[in-house]
């Protein structure tokens, strides 16, 4: 965690540790990074999350090639198209990934907060947070680093994303930080893998289906979320979650 002393920040060893391994890996190509920080530096401790939409392929197929037993992590917020739901179970069975982690909220939430599903119309910020935010808070502690999708294209903020980055609770690993939206469209047809159905539908960021709708060719991606609302990121605190699409 950074810490204020006297109005100065002070790095912890950790911040200073992300930066010794974003300078080792400068030059390394995404496979060999995730090679690296799945066999040694964070054996055991690592875990990568997916909405499993337009981009997602690509990163789960380099995982895959190095440790299908990788946990992947996704949001079931149980507002999901009916097409992600068996885009994902089609990518995990080609990749043979064996350690899928569906969290959903809790039940009680639902009850307690939603019981018409109507919560994403008068409160969206609420909606996400006990569909997305609490179901992954419970289990950040669980790993020292989490594999991220994010990269530099993708916004002004992130223009100057490092490939590892310690926010006071875990690393996160950004290996395809310098990729290209036409190198991710590249890799996942060099590696013959399926498209997300809704793509060629004119969906181009993917989330619930309550909030989600297709973009006319040129507009931004993320346009037809939450379109109409000020509204434009899930609220996830743990941002490896935002890679790109978010959920
Ligand atoms: S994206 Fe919409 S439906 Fe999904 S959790 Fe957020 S507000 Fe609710």
């Amino acid at each position: 965690m950074t810490v204020l002393i006297n109005n100065l920040v002070a790095d912890t060893p950790e911040h200073e540790y992300a930066r010794k391994l974003s300078a080792k890996y400068e030059g390394w190509n995404a496979e060999s990074i995730l090679r690296d920080v799945i066999e040694h530096e964070f054996a055991g401790t690592i875990a990568m999350t997916s909405s499993f939409g337009a981009d997602a392929a690509a990163l789960l197929h380099l995982v895959a090639k190095i440790d299908r037993t990788t946990p992947v992590i996704f949001l079931d917020t149980d507002r999901h198209f009916f097409q992600t739901l068996q885009y994902r179970d089609e990518l995990v069975e080609q990749l043979g990934l064996t350690n899928l982690v569906n969290l959903r909220p809790a039940l009680e939430d639902v009850r307690a907060l939603d019981p018409k599903n109507t919560l994403f119309q008068s409160d969206p910020d609420a909606c996400c947070n006990f569909r997305k935010t609490r179901p992954l808070a419970a289990v950040t502690k669980d790993y020292a680093a989490w594999i991220s999708g994010r990269k530099r294209h993708q916004a002004s903020t992130r223009a100057n994303l490092s490939v590892v980055e310690y926010d006071g609770r875990g690393f996160k690993i950004n290996p395809l930080a310098n990729w290209t939206a036409q190198d991710v469209t590249d890799y996942i047809r060099a590696n013959g893998l399926p498209e997300h159905p809704l793509v060629e539908q004119g969906y181009p960021s993917i989330g619930c289906f309550t909030c989600t709708k297709p973009v006319e060719a040129g507009q931004d991606a993320r346009s037809g979320r939450w379109a109409g609302q000020d509204k434009t990121e899930c609220g996830i605190h743990l941002s490896v979650y935002e890679d790109g699409e978010g959920i």
